[in-house]
């Protein structure tokens, strides 16, 4: 494997510079085994996220807005002393093109120095995030590519799965 990217900087400016051959290769990989290719993310996901603190990074939390759930708002509205509808009122933000409700605020208003002050607490999202634990990648590949941008997991864990797969050299044979 080799030497992963942590700029934060660089990462941003290569995956969009990389935006046409990152969904070239969403092509190729549709073309794949669905479980080999998850196989394949896993074990990297693992490798990549041994080599990265979030508490270092916390872009996610800086320049996206997490979904939340029904489960998710009473959580927050009870920690924040107030109902579920003001709480709904005040801070989320319904996408009506997916139909999710996000945190309206970018940063989240609960990064505090780079930490979740609400970390116990905080929503499935973003205990999930960056999704690269999961399974049916192949199915998810344009939100990936959205966070190639962002996160330096999956920035890292993209740009070595061409590797492994030698996306590179066999495109250059055809
Ligand atoms: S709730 Fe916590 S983990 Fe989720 S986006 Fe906000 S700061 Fe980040
Ligand atoms: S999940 Fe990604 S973007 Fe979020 S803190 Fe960790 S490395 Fe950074």
């Amino acid at each position: 494997m080799n030497k992963i990217e942590l700029n934060l900087e660089k990462i941003s400016t290569i995956a969009k510079q990389k935006e046409r051959e990152n969904i070239a290769f969403r092509t190729f990989l549709k073309m794949q085994d669905e479980e080999k290719i998850d196989t394949i993310v896993h074990s990297l996901h693992k490798k990549i996220t041994a080599q990265i603190d979030c508490r270092k990074c916390a872009n996610c939390c800086s320049r996206m807005s997490a979904g939340v759930t029904v489960t998710d708002i009473r959580k927050l509205a009870a920690l924040e002393n107030i109902s579920a509808a003001e709480f709904e009122q005040r801070f989320l933000e319904l996408d009506k093109s997916v139909g999710i409700t996000y945190l309206k605020d970018v940063p989240c208003r609960y990064l505090k120095d780079k930490s979740c002050s609400i970390y116990k607490d905080r929503p499935e999202d973003c205990k999930s995030y960056p999704h690269t634990q999961k399974n049916d990648f192949t199915s998810r590949i344009y939100g990936v590519i959205g966070n190639c941008e962002i996160c330096p997991i999956v920035f890292n864990l993209y740009e070595q799965l061409k590797q492994e797969l030698q996306y590179h050299s066999r495109r250059k044979k055809r």
